[in-house]
């Protein structure tokens, strides 16, 4: 089963994560920007890992058989500086510009603060304008209270929702959103927090996975890389039909993302012999 992860945060993974992704069917990832596990202090900071993520990660991804692209943006969880934000912001262009960003992201709120709505909505702004996708973070506390600020944000902004990517979705917030909106909607599926399997298994019995994505997120925390392979395996064992199963692991995260011209995932990558890259 050919697989495409769309939210995971590959930079703080080992090269032991990406031959296991690559033997359970994973071709193609996207990895948005995110916090560092440290506030950064200065614009450069930011913009030498945007760099990374758009080129030293796909490189790297490339050597395992895994076609990566990246999404940059200001982060919600160091958004509270709006002095650093205005920097950044000043200086992402080039970086949106790169032929591997695919989106802009991720963006959304963390304490669901006025800071953060002003870094949020500047960047909508900036996506509206360009035309890009985007991947939004639901806060992870009092997620009805966010969404509910959101959607009064996207709103505001008058963006094209078809266009965002709006994760990290629980049983809480589902129902909402895709009802109230035409985003693309993501569940994201942790060892121990967020989402088991079997509750995303759930979750599409009531709701289908016509606007679903499902997502591993992985980074440095407990997090699971080979998240949407057990999916796959709850979602057979629960019998789920095989095209339900594509679209909420393949056919959906292919299309969102399919609205960005840089977004030509080549599936068919051979890995290297891990000796020709050791230098
Ligand atoms: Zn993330």
């Amino acid at each position: 089963m050919t697989i495409i992860e769309p939210h995971i945060h590959m930079y703080s993974r080992t090269t032991d994560d990406y031959e296991a992704m690559y033997a359970a069917g994973i071709r193609a990832c996207v990895e948005p920007s995110f916090w560092l596990g440290a506030n950064r202090r200065y614009a450069g900071t930011f913009f030498d890992y945007f760099k990374l993520i758009l080129e030293f990660e796909t490189v790297r991804a490339r050597r395992f058989g895994i076609d990566h692209y990246a999404a940059v943006s200001f982060n919600p969880k160091e958004a509270e500086n709006t002095p650093l934000v205005d920097e950044v912001l000043a200086g992402i262009d080039a970086y949106l510009d790169h032929e591997r960003c695919v989106a802009i992201g991720e963006i959304g709120y963390n304490n669901i603060n006025d800071a953060e709505q002003y870094a949020f909505r500047r960047q909508l702004e900036i996506a509206k304008d360009r035309d890009m996708p985007v991947v939004i973070h639901l806060s992870h506390y009092e997620k009805p209270k966010c969404l509910e600020r959101m959607l009064r944000d996207l709103d505001a902004v008058g963006i094209d929702q078809r266009k965002l990517y709006l994760d990290h979705n629980t049983e809480e917030t589902i129902g909402r959103a895709l009802h109230e909106t035409d985003c693309m909607c993501g569940l994201t599926v942790y060892p121990i927090s967020k989402l088991t399997p079997e509750r995303v298994s759930a979750i599409i019995r009531e709701h289908g996975a016509d606007r679903i994505i499902v997502s591993g997120s992985a980074d440095w925390g407990v997090s699971d890389p080979l998240a949407l392979v057990k999916v796959v395996e709850t979602m057979r064992r629960d019998e789920h039909e095989a095209a339900t199963i594509d679209k909420l692991v393949f056919a959906n995260a292919n299309r969102f993302y399919g609205q960005s011209p840089r977004w030509k995932p080549q599936l068919n990558i051979a890995p290297l012999d891990p000796h020709e890259f050791q230098r």
